[in-house]
């Protein structure tokens, strides 16, 4: 035999059960998105590398360490597979000129790729659903994309999930608080760590996200930005904190929120858990109104989050809120070849009206025994056997027998009904 191949590591094949609970997960976004008038975006998941090096910025963990970054090997292209997708979506908005009928609200759903150390709710390739309001200033559309994050776990029936906000200000006023914590960090080099020492001229800012707890009680007692924040921003802050009020919607100010990428600028957010342990955030975002004019678009705000669809799910199932693996309504048991064609006739008949049947399928030794194909309509889980024995075919019938007790349906014993109008009473299978 072959050698074996396996999936790559920190990558997921999904099944049964499992991937009907994603479909069911998107589908409640994708409706939710509807009602929010988001509109659904795809983009490519391989990019130019320079796009996120241009748009995430060079000293972030992403490109320092995180890409799958290769070289084409056709034409010598640099190209990354994607790692978050806000940048692909301005470099796809720029390029087609989106925004010349103004703003738009935008989403998108689908596979990340980041070289990250596997382990529960980090994956080398995960998902992520996002939201991307481009060409509003705020704050309205700030708050309204946190109501519809906060709508969705509501929705999901969701709880222990608890919003983080706060304000990184404009680009002068970072510039300002950078200098006095880079004074303040270098006052206590002696209990920096090496990533932390390496950041400390580059990208101080990230040292205050730093998990070594070591560190905390230095990142703690730091020099805030939100006390180098100007007027503008800080209007902006409180009207942004007001409408989430209105909202009814409770947040924690976290002073220390930084994210991960150096595109955000002025409102910063993220939505927390206990319940998953070390990888609790389940949706981050924030505004980045520098982005787009970074990547070679006219000067536009724009403002997002993204989630994590597996965090979510797992959130999901720990807190049993998962839907019950679909069954099919009804399981064909087809005792003999012949009249096949006739049998396949009606099953379709019935799917078109809206019943799922599950038919039974024959092998190299014929059909089975009925014994064994009614096992496996119970075993299906559907709520009754569409019996289309050598007898009722004859008389142009089949017989509907109901399988399950706990699932009684608008037929409740073993009942005779025509094939040839079967739309007719299919309505009763469902
Ligand atoms: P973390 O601090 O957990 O690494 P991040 O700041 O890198 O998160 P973002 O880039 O903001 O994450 O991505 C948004 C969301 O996507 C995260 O809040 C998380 O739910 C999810 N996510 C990020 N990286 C992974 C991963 N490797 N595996 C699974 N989900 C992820
Ligand atoms: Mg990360």
């Amino acid at each position: 035999m072959a050698e074996k191949l396996s999936a790559v590591k920190g990558m997921n094949d999904i099944f049964a059960p499992e991937s009907a609970h994603w479909e069911w997960l998107e589908g409640k976004i994708r409706d939710l998105m509807a009602r929010y008038a988001y509109r659904n975006v795809r983009t490519p998941i391989v990019e130019p590398t320079g796009l996120f090096v241009r748009g995430l910025g060079e000293v972030t963990d992403i490109v320092e360490k995180e890409m799958y970054s290769f070289e084409d090997r056709l034409n010598g292209e640099q190209l990354t597979l994607r790692p978050e997708a806000t940048a692909g979506v301005v470099r796809a908005v720029i390029e087609h000129n989106q925004l010349y009928d103004g703003p738009k609200r935008l989403y998108y759903m689908g596979p990340m790729f980041r070289h990250e150390r596997p382990q529960r709710g980090r994956y080398r390739q995960f998902h992520q659903v996002g939201a991307e309001a481009l060409g509003f200033t705020g704050p309205d559309v700030d708050a309204e994309l946190i109501v519809m994050a906060a709508d969705l776990w509501a929705e999901l029936g969701l709880t222990d999930i608890t919003l983080e906000i706060n304000s990184l200000g404009q680009p002068a006023e970072r510039q300002a608080h950078r200098q006095a914590l880079i004074a303040y960090l270098e006052q206590h080099a002696d209990q920096l760590d090496e990533d932390a020492r390496r950041r400390l001229h580059s990208n101080p800012l990230r040292i205050l996200d730093t998990k070594n707890p070591a560190m905390q009680a230095l990142v703690e007692a730091a020099p805030k930005l939100m006390d180098h924040l100007g007027a503008e921003s800080l209007v902006h802050f409180n009207a942004l904190r007001g409408l989430l009020d209105a909202q009814g919607i409770a947040y924690r100010i976290n002073p220390r929120l930084v994210r991960g990428m150096d595109y955000y600028n002025l409102s910063v957010f993220e939505f927390v858990t206990t319940s998953l342990g070390a990888q609790g955030t389940v949706c981050a975002g924030g505004r980045y109104d520098g982005l787009i004019a970074q990547i070679g678009g006219k000067p536009a705000p724009a403002v997002g989050w993204a989630l994590g669809v597996e965090r979510i799910l797992e959130l999901l199932k720990a807190q049993n809120r998962l839907p019950a693996s679909p069954a099919p309504d009804c399981y064909a048991i087809v005792p003999q070849a012949e009249g096949q064609a006739t049998v396949m006739q009606a099953l379709r008949v019935l799917r078109q009206a809206g019943v799922s049947v599950l038919m039974h399928a024959g092998g190299p030794d014929g059909q089975g025994s009925m014994k064994s194909q009614f096992k496996k309509a119970d075993a299906s889980g559907a709520r009754y056997a569409l019996i289309f024995g050598e007898s009722e075919l004859a008389a142009g019938q089949v017989a509907v027998k109901p399988l399950r007790a706990d699932a009684p349906g608008a037929i409740t014993e073993q009942t005779l009904l025509p094939l040839t109008d079967a739309s007719v009473w299919a309505t009763r299978l469902r």
